[in-house]
């Protein structure tokens, strides 16, 4: 049954596939970080990221020999840091142990840092031609609709027959066009919510359609609920600059960063904490020119309520801190930014 998707796949993708910077160069290198960029973030967000990643580092080799902080520079505003992070391990590994080349063995591929299953099955498909299905949310979702897969399609029973379904759709011929094929009529036309059906190449075979009611495949996840956490981040500052610090803290470990201390609760003693904090940096604690406002910010399941105190800083700059201009606030991640915009109204209003 599966069969059908092939052919009325194939023949859509080639009318309706978009022009994508990645697309049709065949560099495994170029497709891997299309491809770790894309999981969790959208399309359109990704292309000026991998377009300035590739003139920066255009092969494993550059990516390898950069610092770690300058790589995680490039990917603030992406989220989800340890991608970043497992980006320049991997480099640094290609470089290693396959002379800079990007290994074309499956298995090889498989052991780089942060590359699983599905992305090893997208770089040998698209870019060495290899007969692997890519099975990613999107293309989990066609498939539990067209087949009207009950149960839970993560484990057990429904996972085998959806991997199963996913082997025997493949094009062979054509693995890589079909496989980016699922994973675009999962982003663009059966979306979560509100499924395209009219639109859709796979319609006349496709059991949720046929039931009147596709949105009700395939299960949906149990969200894990959120934890709330109290933060304090100090902001410390020159006339023209913050302090980035090294390790800053356990939520974005490997940035430079406003350090960050976690607090018992909403009466947590900020002010208490960071001097403890600034002892453990090594420094006497800076003059404290006030609470800037608390802001709100969300990382996998914490919602985190951040209290940052900016502090003025007058002596020579540690070893190993850098400084980073205020207007300069978007190279850090959001939550480092956060801090320095509420930083800079509580000094437009001291100053004004
Ligand atoms: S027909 Fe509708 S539910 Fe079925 S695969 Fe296409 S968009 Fe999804």
């Amino acid at each position: 049954m599966v069969r059908t998707i092939t052919t009325a796949l194939g023949a859509w993708f080639q009318k309706s596939q978009r022009s994508l910077p990645w697309r049709g160069v065949g560099d495994p290198y170029a497709i891997w970080l299309s491809e770790v960029m894309l999981q969790q973030t959208r399309v359109a967000t990704v292309i000026p990221y991998w377009n300035r990643f590739i003139q920066q580092f255009p092969d494993p080799a550059a990516l390898a020999e950069a610092p770690l902080d300058e790589v995680l520079e490039m990917w603030a505003g992406l989220g989800y840091y340890s991608r970043g992070r497992n980006l320049h391990a991997a480099a640094k590994q290609i470089v290693e142990l396959h002379h800079g080349s990007f290994p074309r063995d499956p298995q090889q591929i498989r052991q780089l840092p942060g590359i699983g299953e599905y992305t090893t099955a997208a770089i040998c498909s698209i870019a060495f031609d290899e007969p692997l299905a890519v099975i990613d949310g999107n293309v989990e979702r066609v498939l539990c609709r067209y087949l009207c897969l009950d149960g839970d399609h993560r484990k057990g029973a429904a996972r085998t027959l959806l991997r199963e379904a996913a082997e025997a759709a493949l094009d062979r011929s054509h693995p890589g066009d079909h496989n980016q094929a699922m994973m675009d009529l999962g982003r663009t036309t059966c979306t979560p919510r509100s499924p395209d059906c009219r639109a859709c190449p796979l319609a006349s075979g496709c059991g949720a359609y046929a039931s009147g009611d596709p949105t009700r495949w395939p299960l949906p996840k149990v969200r894990r609920a959120n934890e709330e956490q109290w933060w304090a981040t100090a902001v410390v500052v020159t006339r023209q600059e913050v302090l980035l610090w090294p390790n800053c803290g356990e939520l974005l470990n490997g940035h430079m960063g406003t350090p960050m201390v976690r607090l018992d609760g909403p009466d947590g003693d900020a002010k208490f904490e960071l001097l403890r904090l600034f002892k453990t940096l090594a420094i006497d604690a800076p003059e404290l020119i006030g609470h800037a406002d608390r802001f709100q910010h969300s990382i996998t399941h914490r919602k985190l309520q951040v209290s940052p105190l900016v502090y003025r800083w007058n002596r020579s700059i540690p070893e190993g801190v850098k400084l980073l201009p205020f207007d300069a606030a978007h190279r850090v991640p959001a939550l480092h930014r956060k801090a320095i915009d509420a930083t800079k109204e509580l000094l437009l209003e001291t100053t004004s």
